[in-house]
């Protein structure tokens, strides 16, 4: 029988590759998690956490010159913050090629932790209306599980991270297993009774997120103080992220090895017995390469850098992907679709 070096193998340390990580090493398996970006420890290296702008740099902005030169992708996820770069990839260091008739943004935040420490915290649940849309609307394939085998794994998750929210009993929003949601400031409020006697069925409700309402001692976490820092890190451990949730969890049962810093290049592949047998990686500081082999990997390191895995993942003297037998590898990916919002200003009379 074959003998590897570890049970499990997780690429990628972000919110995914933390779950994966828990969820194996609480079953007993010895895991090896390994992440690209540099080590970041729980409150240690939160080095921006609480300062006012008078102690940071430009006073907490980045002059945009800087910001069009090194962060053009990651601004959009904050990064244009002086607070938050160290956690964004600079651009001019780490460029990317795109077709100019087809620009897209790749915010990448590689570090362990990856980006659940800069996420913005809302945790909604897909509804069936969600995972039946393909199908209904007759575009590709459609999901292959449905929202009722889902359904009691997101409320582990949410039950175990902490999400705060409110039940309103909506078709398209299911509710979860929730914490008291935030309560809605005297402007919300007004907005809310306005809008819903205007038109009636619609609701404005708080935004269901993993900011806790409420601690978990038995996690070494306290509930939300709302300092609005979260994307600089937060030593409460209030909100979700690897560092204040999954990584301790996983570390506590002995099983995890923790390697920052190993690029992984591509999976190895043995093509008689048609399974993945481990991982190649480069270190990112001595370039060495090392093969690292395992029974199951699981490839956590975000949809488009868990893509560029596969697509280096050939066999000896192959051009192609061994996973790309459909030879749709590569296309139709979603990263990430966000900053959609609107805003307003309410006259302070109406408010008093
Ligand atoms: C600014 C911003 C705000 C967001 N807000 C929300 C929100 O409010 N609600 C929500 O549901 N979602 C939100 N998202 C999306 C959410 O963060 C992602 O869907 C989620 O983090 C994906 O998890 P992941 O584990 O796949 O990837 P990630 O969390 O990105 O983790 C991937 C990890 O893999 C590592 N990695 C990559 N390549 C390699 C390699 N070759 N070798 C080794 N390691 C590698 C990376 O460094 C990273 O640490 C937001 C995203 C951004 C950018
Ligand atoms: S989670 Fe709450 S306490 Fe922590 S940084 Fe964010 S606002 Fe502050």
């Amino acid at each position: 029988m074959a003998t590897y070096d570890f049970d499990a193998i997780v690429i990628g340390s972000g919110i995914s590759g933390g779950w994966a990580a828990k969820e194996l090493c609480e079953k007993g398996m010895k895991v090896l998690m390994l992440e690209r970006g540099r080590m970041v420890e729980h409150r240690k290296d939160y080095i921006t956490e609480g300062k006012g702008p008078w102690q940071l740099p430009y006073r907490g902005n980045l002059p945009p010159a800087e910001v069009e030169r090194d962060y053009v992708m990651a601004k959009w996820g904050g990064a244009n913050l002086t607070g938050q770069t160290h956690y964004y990839n600079n651009d001019r260091l780490n460029p990317i090629d795109f077709e100019n008739s087809k620009p897209f943004r790749w915010v990448r935040p590689n570090q362990v932790g990856g980006k659940s420490l800069i996420w913005g915290r809302v945790a909604l649940r897909w509804s069936h209306i969600d995972f039946e849309a393909n199908k209904r609307d007759g575009h590709g394939s459609p999901w292959p599980v449905t929202y009722d085998e889902i359904a009691p794994w997101y409320s582990y998750v949410e039950k175990y991270a902490g999400i705060a929210g409110s039940k309103e009993g909506l078709e398209q929003l299911p509710d979860g297993e929730y914490q008291p949601p935030h309560p809605m400031n005297v402007a919300e409020l007004w907005v809310k009774e306005r809008l819903e006697r205007a038109i009636p069925g619609r609701k404005l409700i708080s935004t269901r997120t993993a900011n806790m309402t409420e601690d978990k001692p038995e996690q070494g976490r306290a509930r939300c103080q709302s300092r609005s820092m979260c994307a600089r890190g937060c030593s409460f451990g209030a909100y979700f992220s690897t560092q204040s949730v999954t990584l301790p969890a996983a570390r506590k049962t002995n099983n995890l090895t923790l390697l920052s810093d190993q690029v992984v290049t591509n999976l190895e592949y043995d093509p008689k017995t048609k399974r993945v047998t481990g991982v190649r990686v480069v270190d990112a500081n001595t370039m060495q390469a090392h093969v690292y082999t395992s029974r199951i990997v699981f490839l956590c390191a975000s949809a488009m850098a868990s893509t560029q895995i596969l697509l280096n993942s050939r066999l000896p003297g192959g051009e192609r992907s061994f996973a790309d037998s459909s030879g749709l590898l590569g296309h139709y990916i979603m990263d990430h679709a966000f900053r959609t919002s609107f805003w307003g200003t309410i006259p302070d009379a109406e408010l008093s």
